[in-house]
């Protein structure tokens, strides 16, 4: 009976998620429907205003079917040893530029020499990008970002520390839920998709947050054997 009830919960989540994203696909669908249906008789002022509504439109489906199609792995998955600090420095640098242009300032502290993690280094590279995007936009008027990085037990622990609004008590618990978002723009895939990659990786992550100080996030990886 539990093997049972572990399928039926499977099919619970997987009916969930089936629903959230019919529902999050559903809107912007019907706006573009109805904005076709409006394109035919507008004069052309009203057309642009259209065409960029749609485009947006667009963008929203886009965005949501690439966050779930990291999910959907390819058969192959290669584990390998990686250094995480390059990982790390990779990602940073991807994400500077925009850091900057939010006057955050990103430093990354590496604490001691780290041992290699067993990985799948896309996906560990989209955790990342994943956390240090949440942190950035949860400090819109600017502030830094410190990630640590050290040695745990005799795997690699990483705490991503924001200047930012923080995460109050009751709604912590609700972080890593299918398409749970704060923001005007959120998707609430971007952790989601981080926990199950983490999972996979035989990781942990880990909030702990005060409202208006700040958030850690904090990474357990185990070592490569
Ligand atoms: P999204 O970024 O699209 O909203 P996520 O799954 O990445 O979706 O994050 C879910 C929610 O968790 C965010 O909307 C935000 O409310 C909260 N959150 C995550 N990280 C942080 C952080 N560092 N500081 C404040 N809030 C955060
Ligand atoms: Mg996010």
């Amino acid at each position: 009976t539990e093997e049972l009830l572990r399928k039926t919960e499977k099919l619970n989540v997987a009916g969930q998620l089936a629903a959230g994203i019919a529902h999050e696909i559903r809107n912007p669908l019907t706006a573009l429907k109805g904005f076709t249906k409006l394109m035919c008789n507008a004069n052309d002022e009203s057309k642009l205003r259209y065409y960029h509504i749609m485009q947006e439109e667009f963008n929203r489906i886009e965005l949501i079917l690439g966050e779930l199609l990291i999910l959907a792995k390819p058969q192959a998955v290669a584990y390998m040893p990686y250094d995480t600090l390059l990982i790390l420095n990779e990602v940073i640098q991807l994400l500077n530029t925009e850091a900057i242009m939010n006057n955050v300032e990103i430093e990354l502290v590496a604490n001691s020499i780290l041992p290699l993690v067993k990985c799948e280094r896309n996906q560990l590279k989209q955790v990342f990008v994943n956390v240090i995007k949440n942190a950035v936009e949860a400090m819109p008027t600017g502030g830094s970002l410190t990630i640590t990085a050290g040695r745990h037990n005799s795997g690699v622990e990483l705490a991503f520390v924001d200047q930012g609004q923080g995460i109050s008590e009751e709604r912590l618990p609700r972080i890593g839920e299918p398409f749970y978002t704060t923001k005007e723009k959120g998707t609430g895939l971007g952790m989601m998709v981080s926990f199950a990659i983490m999972e996979e990786h035989h990781g942990r992550i880990h909030y702990q947050s005060t409202v208006g100080v700040g958030t850690t996030v904090t990474i357990h990886l185990p070592a490569y054997t």
